[in-house]
């Protein structure tokens, strides 16, 4: 490892927080774009024969360099970002995802009947998020998620990542994604380049549900749609039309739920957006 390199690593390290950094030597490239944060996506760019690991798993490496992980939504774990070069140069990066205070909403009295779906909606459900989970668990070449991504519609903010509610003093499921107010049939466009995984249009609690892979395990799903422009196995451009908002499955009203995951692990759509693409 030459010294620019080392001093480079000094200069990294003391850093509060980055959106891009970079420092380069003969063998090795390390660029990250990104938040360290919780529910953070982070892009990286290195040289397409590098070796990437975090925490010893090794993370897919695309032929132009890309590769990318995320951290959940209460993650506290310390991670170690290796990269190695083929004549076996290294560089070794902490990352320790800061933490994040989330919206929590405490309702008392509500009743059974809402809190508890019957028998045979709880087995839809579960079949539903069988096949969510599955499709998630994709791994494709696929490099879009490295060009930055576009809000999918033009509404107001009304849900955001990380918020739960408690109710009866039990807390439910945090809300992952991003909702935006919207009519029925206005028009969804898709975040980033992709290809279809998924489209089913009446899952028990999220309708008209469809989901896009970006690459390397990101994903980006939509819930409550009214209609779909696209099937299964389509490739979509950014910007395109793919869908409409809708108020299908237990929906309160139209809006659109834009959630974004690194294979299972949840993050925060609204960091997504940030992000910055590295050359
Ligand atoms: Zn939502």
């Amino acid at each position: 490892m030459g010294s620019s390199l080392n001093k480079s690593l000094v200069a990294l390290a003391f850093a509060a927080s980055f959106s891009a950094s970079a420092f380069h030597n003969t063998s090795q490239k390390f660029e990250l774009s990104g938040e360290i944060k919780q529910g953070g996506l982070i892009v990286g760019k290195t040289l397409p024969n590098n070796t990437v690991t975090l925490n010893g798993k090794v993370i897919t490496v695309s032929r132009n360099g890309d590769y990318t992980f995320g951290f959940s939504r209460d993650d506290k774990q310390r991670y170690q970002l290796v990269i190695t070069a083929v004549n076996g140069d290294r560089v070794t990066k902490t990352l320790i995802p800061s933490i994040r205070e989330y919206n929590i909403q405490r309702i008392e009295g509500i009743k059974k009947s809402i809190m508890q779906p019957n028998p045979k909606s709880v087995a839809r459900a579960q079949q539903d998020s069988k096949q969510v989970k599955a499709a998630r668990k994709i791994s494709s070449e696929l490099g879009y998620f490295a060009q930055g991504f576009i809000a999918p519609i033009k509404g107001t903010i009304t849900g955001v990542y990380g918020s739960q509610r408690v109710y009866n003093g039990v807390p439910k499921n945090p809300h992952f994604g991003l909702d935006y107010a919207g009519k029925t049939g206005d028009p969804v466009k898709a975040p980033a380049s992709g290809t279809v995984l998924l489209w089913v249009p009446d899952m028990f609690y999220s309708g008209g549900t469809m989901i896009i892979d970006h690459g390397q395990g990101v994903s980006s799903t939509f819930l409550h749609l009214s209609n779909s422009y696209v099937k299964q196995g389509d490739q979509v451009k950014q910007g395109q039309v793919v869908a409409a908002v809708g108020k299908s499955g237990r929906a309160t009203g139209p809006h659109l739920d834009w959630r974004i995951n690194w294979f299972g692990v949840k993050i925060d759509p609204a960091l997504v957006l940030k992000l910055q693409p590295l050359d």
